[in-house]
């Protein structure tokens, strides 16, 4: 899927997943128009390219077409008021996406990130084109651990991590809503799945096996510091 995409701006990139199929949902093409990539990449040259981006500490920001899978496999669940965790938030750009489809009726949006520097570095993100949306509280990101979950403002309608997962994420499970639902790759550096976690009413939990990924490993701060 990557490169298909890819487009010389922001308004072209968008276009052009839509067109593939890859966005289908009209709230999901607005919130990714509004959130424009070349806020949250480090070279503008390449910010609409439908590949990921390296962005410091051995990193990257995700592709765009990865971006919209989120966001539609979410979408459901992305609506005004509703509460949201990002764990692995880096770039701040789909942190952004979902605070754009959950503004208004108090929601929120934590993101977690483990390296300082990624932290800040959202955040001047974010300020480039959604400034209003840190001030208003709807987004507010975290320095921590993303495999705790962040308890304190736990459950959640949605939990969505950017990183992939040794193992079946139980803690994060805990943390979501009855009727929330949890998207993770998981698996090891060669091989990993999408998986969705759906918390029914009754309290059981659906799992849902989608595609193959490859994302980078969620870990420990030290030691993504000294790969
Ligand atoms: N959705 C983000 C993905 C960034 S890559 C984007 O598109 O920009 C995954 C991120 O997870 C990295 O920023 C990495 O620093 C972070 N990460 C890895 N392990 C983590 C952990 N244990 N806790 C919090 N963040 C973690």
């Amino acid at each position: 899927m990557t490169w298909y995409s890819s487009g010389n701006t922001n308004y072209e990139l968008v276009t052009n997943l839509h067109s593939n199929g890859l966005i289908t949902d009209d709230r999901v093409e607005k919130a990714m128009l509004q959130t424009d990539r070349g806020d949250f990449v480090l070279d503008r040259k390449f910010a609409y390219i439908d590949a990921p981006l390296d962005i410091g500490y051995s990193v990257t920001i995700s592709a765009p077409h990865m971006h919209a899978l989120a966001l539609e496999m979410l979408k459901d669940k992305l609506r005004p008021g509703s509460k949201v965790l990002d764990v692995g938030s880096g770039s701040g750009y789909l942190t952004a996406c979902f605070a754009r489809m959950i503004h208004g009726s108090n929601g929120r949006v934590i993101g977690i990130e483990h390296i300082r520097e990624l932290v800040d570095l959202s955040i001047q993100n974010i300020k480039k084109n959604g400034g209003h949306l840190l001030n208003d509280g709807t987004i507010k990101i975290m320095k921590g651990d993303g495999r705790l979950g962040y308890r304190r403002s736990a459950p959640y309608d949605v939990i969505h991590v950017g990183a992939a997962s040794s193992q079946r994420p139980d803690e994060l499970i805990r943390q979501l809503k009855e009727g929330g639902r949890l998207i993770v790759p998981v698996g090891n550096e060669s091989e990993q799945n999408m998986m969705q976690y759906d918390k029914l009413a009754n309290g059981t939990v659906l799992t849902t096996k989608h595609f193959n990924v490859l994302y980078v490993p969620l870990t420990d701060e030290q030691k993504q510091l000294n790969s």
